[in-house]
């Protein structure tokens, strides 16, 4: 089975998240665990961690449906001693919050060299700082989004993705989660059979399939290989529908939270229903 859910309000608590998601009638969701433009938040309570489990089970959500996304401050690959630690910190405050909620899986963008250092060098940082986080939590696992590249960003490319997964010691707790909008601005072209099917065969040959841990299904409004990360409706963009339906009728795709991250919140019902019409 296909899960398509989106990135949905915690407002007012975390524990809104499932509610959210069930009113939009998805099968995965997205969140994230404190406010995303904030480096300090206050500890989940009891009450936020029960009720959050609690609507969970009443809403028919596994953790394994449930892609949490981190904070957009977070460098991990941060050329300099006090962004670093401040990321790693900030990080590790989060896979702690994961744990906490009962969730399996932790998604971020990898991190920016900011010019200060090299591509390999800032991948490496990733590597490790992935490292650290792993090694003090448990039942976590990384996953790296790829990006679009914009500005200094890594993760562009599928072998910067490959590079960092190649470094983190413990390979059962590192992912990956594919942004079809990333893909398409960094420049794999995914709107013909043909041209889906060479960036998934590159991906399987770099990166590998078994890697593959969520997607972010998202139209694109910028072009192929612009390197700029701007999100746009399905069907609306330079995408189109055709990648979504290789992807809803693609069985590499069965399981995994695949979430819209798309500009308008109000037709994620109907975008959620677009998909699924588009299986089969
Ligand atoms: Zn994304
Ligand atoms: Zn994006």
């Amino acid at each position: 089975m296909k899960r398509i859910g989106a990135h949905v309000s915690t407002s007012g608590g975390v524990e809104n998240a499932p509610l959210n998601a069930r009113e939009i009638g998805a099968k995965a969701f997205a969140l994230f665990t404190k406010n995303q433009r904030q480096w300090k938040a206050k500890p989940l309570t009891n009450e936020n961690i029960e009720k959050f489990r609690q609507n969970c089970e009443d809403a028919g959500f596994l953790p394994e449906q449930i892609l949490p996304h981190d904070s957009y401050l977070i460098n991990l690959g941060h050329p300099e001693k006090e962004g670093l630690e401040k990321s790693r910190d900030a990080f590790l405050d989060e896979m702690q919050r994961c744990e906490q909620l009962g969730l399996l899986m932790l998604n971020f963008h990898p991190g920016s060299h900011l010019k200060k250092i090299s591509i390999d060098a800032c991948l490496k940082r990733i590597a490790e700082s992935i490292n650290i986080s792993l090694d003090k939590t448990k039942g976590v696992t990384a996953v790296i989004e790829n990006t679009a590249g914009q500005g200094t960003n890594m993760g562009f490319k599928f072998e910067h993705l490959a590079a960092i997964i190649d470094e983190v010691e413990d390979k059962k707790r590192v992912g990956v989660c594919l942004d079809t909008c990333h893909t398409f601005a960094a420049g794999y072209d995914i709107r013909t059979t043909e041209t889906f099917e060479a960036t998934m065969d590159q991906f399987e040959r770099v990166v590998g399939l078994k890697y593959l841990r969520g997607m972010h299904l998202n139209d694109s409004k910028s072009d192929l290989g612009s390197h700029v990360d701007r999100h746009h409706s399905i069907g609306k963009g330079k995408l189109g529908v055709d990648p979504f339906r290789f992807i809803m009728n693609d069985n590499r795709f069965e399981e995994i939270p695949m979430v819209l991250e798309t500009i308008d919140s109000t037709i994620w019902t109907e975008e959620i229903k677009l998909l699924y019409s588009l299986a089969g």
